[in-house]
């Protein structure tokens, strides 16, 4: 893959290890109870959990950010959540009875992250030469995508899938709102990329641009 990018089998997903020099970042951390897989792999490149200092979500589906609790706790490292689906995590009983849907629902029964720092579209992340956050609402409020200009990949979480080989759009049914959806992913068919990284699917490499154009023209 790409140099630097470790992909991680953890539960449920896939978590990404940016790993740098004097620091490693991660992407997303799977179920609860995935970070003892994180530190197996950590320990196999030479490297340890004390190494990771930030934890980027890519939004706050369990999947996605039930194991950084965990991490988070073992290293001491900042977690980093758009404020939308912070928002998105206190929801109460009440307002999900008011919109009984599955969005409202799995945010219920998901734990937010204590004190997470907030992400904003534009942000830089000091990470492999700079990491570009995108605000790309649709999957849930809060999804954001991670873009590097240097190493032209795009770390889309679950706002793209792959059916049969194909990108597609993200689930229908786990995703708040299709529409604003499309309108994100025409925002990352703007981008200089030639890899898609997924949070369930191998990596996809081709034109990317041309790719998410055909998905929502
Ligand atoms: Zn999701
Ligand atoms: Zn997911």
């Amino acid at each position: 893959m790409l140099p630097n990018v470790h992909a991680v089998r953890v539960i449920g997903a896939q978590a990404y290890l940016l790993v740098e020099r004097d620091e490693i970042t991660l992407v997303d951390a799977g179920h609860v109870g995935s970070g003892r897989m994180l530190r197996a792999y950590l320990t196999r490149i030479g490297r340890s959990v004390e190494h990771i200092t930030r934890i980027v979500c890519t939004h706050g589906h369990p999947d996605h950010i039930g194991g950084v609790h965990e991490v988070a706790a073992w290293s001491g490292a900042e977690i980093y959540l758009h404020p939308a689906d912070s928002e998105r995590l206190r929801i109460s009983f009440r307002e999900v009875i008011a919109n009984f849907s599955p969005g409202p629902i799995v945010a219920l029964l998901t734990r937010a992250p204590a004190h997470a720092q907030p992400l904003e579209d534009g942000d830089e992340l000091p990470v492999l030469g700079g990491l570009r956050v995108i605000h790309t609402p649709g999957h849930t409020p809060g999804s954001v995508c991670l873009y590097s200009p240097t190493h032209r990949f795009v770390l889309v979480g679950d706002m793209l899938q792959r059916v049969r080989g194909r990108v597609t759009l993200p689930n229908q049914f786990f995703s708040d709102d299709m529409t604003l959806a499309r309108r994100s992913i025409a925002r990352l068919a703007e981008l200089d990329a030639e890899t898609i990284l997924f949070s369930h699917y191998p990596p996809y490499r081709a034109d990317v641009r041309e790719t998410l154009r055909a998905l929502v023209s």
